[in-house]
């Protein structure tokens, strides 16, 4: 009997790992999958036209929370989502990442004790005043199988104790990327529908709490992207709560090209042909060097140290120079999915495994 597994998701980067993790397992009939969207994103520039383009099927169970606090919003998922494991019954829980609906599932599946295996396990940022940090270290420690993207991360699960229950897939962001870089470039307009064709530009995203909830650093973060667009067009897609932000603190964000939030594949044709990426994501600072990209993280610390150790990203805090570009093996070949696949049924079916091997 197929083994069943309970996904959670409710932000953007996780529609998109969920799409490739979901595209390796429909090949592997030990293991069935059904998914929980929270509804922390809500909007459909930010939930809606992942689900649409990248193919994912709509979610079995919608519990469409969002707004408040963080002890509010985590709090309230956590009622919910203990209330969907218990009904569903699953083998395991699976989560990504590190935002609050990561947290939720992950504190109800081991509070039900429901195996819990987290992708993107193991990043750490070092500083616990981010929430995410918080979230991630919270959420590795309560799962059972952690399933790391580079050798960093293991390192750092390694350095908690946690090396058994780790093993090393590979990124599954660069699988996603792969899979958009075609589809992106045979069907996005946007760079006709901005303007852009044969035109140097950057593109810019800012949305982490600690760049948005200070008006000061905004308006030294909207300094330094204006600074550049005085050599460059600089497109700026607005997360909804940096809109937000921008409103309530006044900011001038005079001379950049700003745009609502961009689809995966428009946003991949954009960092394609960029000439540089500013931003404070975590996945837009590897998916620019998945482009060769150069990038600038606008922030005093990333998870993604590989990307600046081999000279294709530095933080926008550090004047250089640069160490000598070069390829990053780290996030694997674009077949972390199916290493995830593969890891979860072992863990999941260990006897199975060892047969089929
Ligand atoms: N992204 C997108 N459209 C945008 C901005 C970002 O599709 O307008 C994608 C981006 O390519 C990346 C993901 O959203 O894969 C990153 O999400 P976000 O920056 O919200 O979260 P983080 O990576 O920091 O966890």
């Amino acid at each position: 009997m197929a083994r069943r597994i309970l996904t959670v998701v409710g932000a953007r980067p996780q529609f998109i790992k969920a799409a490739a993790f979901s595209r390796a397992l429909r090949a592997e009939p030990g293991l069935e999958e059904r998914l929980v969207h929270t509804g922390q994103h809500f909007d459909d520039n930010m939930s809606g036209v992942f689900f649409r383009e990248l193919g994912v099927r709509p979610p079995d169970i919608s519990l469409d929370i969002h707004g408040g606090g963080h002890g509010q919003m985590t709090g309230r998922m956590l009622e919910a989502l203990e209330a969907a494991m218990i009904e569903d019954r699953p083998d395991a829980v699976l989560v990504y990442g590190d935002t609050n609906s990561t947290l939720a599932a992950a504190l109800a599946a081991a509070k039900l004790h429901i195996r819990l295996i987290h992708i993107e396990a193991g990043l750490r940022s070092h500083n616990r005043r981010m929430p995410e940090e918080v979230n991630r270290v919270l959420t590795d420690h309560a799962a059972d199988l952690l399933l790391a993207p580079t050798r960093l991360a293991m390192a750092n699960l390694a350095a908690e104790g946690l090396a058994d229950r780790a093993r090393l897939v590979g990124d599954v962001m660069y699988d996603a990327t792969l899979h958009a870089i075609a589809e992106a470039r045979r069907g996005s307009s946007i760079l006709q529908r901005l303007g852009l064709e044969g035109r140097p530009f950057a593109i810019a995203t800012v949305h982490r709490a600690e760049n948005t909830d200070d008006p000061a650093q905004l308006a030294r973060i909207v300094a330094y992207l204006r600074r550049a667009a005085g050599q460059r067009t600089v497109v700026f897609p607005v997360h909804p709560r940096t809109a937000l932000r921008l409103a309530e603190a006044g900011v001038d964000t005079g001379g950049l090209m700003l745009t609502e939030p961009l689809s995966y594949f428009d946003l991949h044709r954009l960092v394609d042909a960029a000439e540089l990426v500013m931003t404070d994501s975590g996945g837009l600072q590897k998916e620019a060097y998945f482009h060769r990209t150069p990038c600038i993280t606008l922030r005093d610390e990333t998870e993604w140290a590989e990307t600046i150790e081999a000279g294709w990203n530095r933080l926008w805090t550090d004047p250089g120079p640069a160490p000598e570009r070069r390829d990053i093996p780290d996030y694997g070949a674009g077949a972390a999915a199916t290493a995830c696949v593969a890891a979860i049924r072992a863990f999941l079916e260990p006897h199975a495994a060892m047969e089929a091997a």
